[in-house]
């Protein structure tokens, strides 16, 4: 946008007499300060439909409006697609999206995809990596998370979604895992190293699929010493716990919110869509009232990040689109996408009536599509859209396969600085249009908050201290400095220091190396 005015500028330059110049100079210099402060968003909210997509979303409008696009997202002025390939498949030299194949050939699109974990990781970090890798990097080193810089800018930082808290998408926005299924280390973390001040989902351990109280826990999601630790207040962080709706809907707009809240419905595997029964239209099948919805839970959230001076991030995920995709149940994709609409509306209303929704970047994307979902009679290169057969009606669809696709993703942007997505959107699709990579929502938060390299804090015990650096590329050369001197083999994001023989204060650097060029952290500075 500077350079926009600049270019502006020149032009202006000719016609104004040299004398004025200083004068206007300095006007200009004052208008670019003016809006850059404006445009830089205080707060940042990311509204991720797991496993959905531009079919996922025909189908959802033709059932609940009778025509497409109406969805909230339909009046969002950045309107671009995303592609979601993961890592592996980019540095193996193999196609990441091809256009030209994908519109070609209807096979191509379910040769190779990405799951969660990849994509995760990717859109909260700014590195593609592999598949169930959560919050690293190709060489399975630990990358920093936008929740992370956010969290040492002084900004609150959450997560909300309606399937197991640390799941995929959450996990790979906040924590650091060799695999997503390694659910004991990624809860722990997220209980424990202090970055997050929200955490809303399902997979409580005393609840059944269908939200009726079991005796035998499940422990899949939180194992017994978490589970004692956050009921107890005994862990790292003293969270605020609440299972109960009612409770959670007051959240929203008490007075004094709860400085660190934790949510768990009272539901096993996620809010709705594993429930007991076949539906064979949306909503047939009641919910068990005792569950809070996504859009409960998220205005709670938003009452606890908004009480900060320096704004938050809050990212919301309606994960059980994707489950849906996977059981090919077009019913319950549906009801799942429009309590994911329903909680974009009702954050952007709730924003509204505290004043914040004009400081807020608010983006709504998908991680990958699952089920290949389209019309029926696809084929080579045929591709059929799902027919519309009216509002309350099921339009004409079928599902080409029960796993991802590496299908371009629609994304919708609104709000301060939302345009920087038009520049980062520099592939161009025959169908979809222009087009960004996943990664590139990580990489436009941290340009947007001004981090380059930096060293943050991970965690910090009486003897040991963890830091972590931020990485303008991917295949950065890192070396640590401790007191001015370079510690050997200390070449990766990630660094741990024993801190037991220093009595005075200790400084850390963070020289890391992109190509050519070469960053210097600020120091980071501790008093043993
Ligand atoms: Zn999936």
């Amino acid at each position: 946008m500077i350079e926009l005015n600049s270019c502006r500028k020149n032009v202006l330059l000719q016609k104004i007499r040299p004398m004025r110049i200083l004068t206007f100079l300095l006007f200009l210099l004052l208008f670019i300060f003016a809006s850059a402060q404006q445009k830089t968003p205080k707060n940042i909210i990311i509204f991720i439909a797991d496993g959905g997509g531009y079919n996922q979303m025909m189908c959802t409008d033709f059932y609940l409006y009778g025509d497409y696009p109406k969805s909230p997202m339909a009046s969002f002025p950045v309107q671009l697609a995303m592609s979601t390939y993961n890592g592996s498949l980019q540095s193996q030299g193999a196609t990441c999206y091809d256009s030209k194949k994908f519109w070609t050939g209807f096979s191509y699109g379910i040769a190779g995809f990405t799951e969660s974990a990849a994509s995760a990781t990717a859109m909260g970090t700014g590195f593609k990596t592999h598949n169930s890798m959560i919050g690293m990097n190709l060489d399975g080193n630990p990358v920093t998370n936008i929740m992370e810089i956010a969290h040492a800018k002084g900004k609150k930082t959450g997560v909300v979604t309606s399937v197991p808290f640390c799941h995929a998408t959450p996990a790979g926005f906040s924590t650091h895992s060799k695999s997503r299924n390694g659910f004991s280390e990624i809860t722990f973390q997220m209980l424990n190293s202090g970055t997050l001040d929200v955490v809303g989902g399902s997979g409580h351990p005393y609840f059944d699929n269908d939200g009726n109280a079991v005796q035998v826990p499940f422990t899949k999601y939180i194992d017994t010493t978490s589970w004692v630790n956050l009921k107890s207040g005994s862990g790292n962080i003293k969270w605020y716990y609440t299972e109960n709706r009612n409770n959670i809907k007051l959240l929203a707009n008490q007075k004094n919110a709860p400085e660190k809240l934790f949510m768990l419905a009272p539901v096993s595997g996620n809010l709705a869509e594993a429930r007991t029964g076949t539906s064979l239209v949306p909503f047939d099948i009641p919910v068990k009232q005792s569950i809070p919805t996504l859009a409960e839970m998220s205005l709670a959230a938003l009452n606890t990040l908004s009480t900060g001076p320096d704004g938050f991030i809050l990212m919301v995920e309606g994960g059980s689109v994707d489950w849906a995709d996977h059981d090919n149940c077009l019913p319950r994709m549906i009801e799942e996408y429009s309590w994911f609409y329903n909680t974009v509306d009702s954050v952007q209303q709730w924003l509204k009536e505290k004043g914040l929704l004009e400081e807020t970047l608010i983006i709504v994307t998908n991680d990958h599509e699952c089920g290949y979902l389209w019309g029926p009679g696809c084929e080579g290169s045929t591709f059929v859209t799902p027919k519309n057969n009216g509002k309350g009606k099921i339009p004409e669809y079928k599902y080409y396969s029960t796993n991802h696709s590496n299908t371009l993703v629609p994304f919708f942007a609104k709000g301060p600085s939302s345009d920087i997505f038009y520049s980062l959107a520099d592939e161009t699709d025959s169908v979809r249009g222009s087009y960004l990579t996943n990664s590139e929502i990580a990489i436009a938060v941290k340009m947007l908050w001004g981090t380059t390299s930096e060293i943050i804090l991970s965690s910090l015990t009486e003897n040991e201290i963890s830091l972590m650096v931020t990485l303008p590329c991917p295949d950065a050369k890192i070396q640590w400095i401790m007191n001015g001197r370079r510690v050997d083999g200390a070449n990766s994001a990630q660094f741990s220091a024993n801190l037991s023989g220093y009595s005075t204060k200790v400084v850390f650097h963070c020289e890391v190396i992109c190509g050519d060029t070469k960053y210097m952290t600020k120091p980071y500075e501790i008093n043993p």
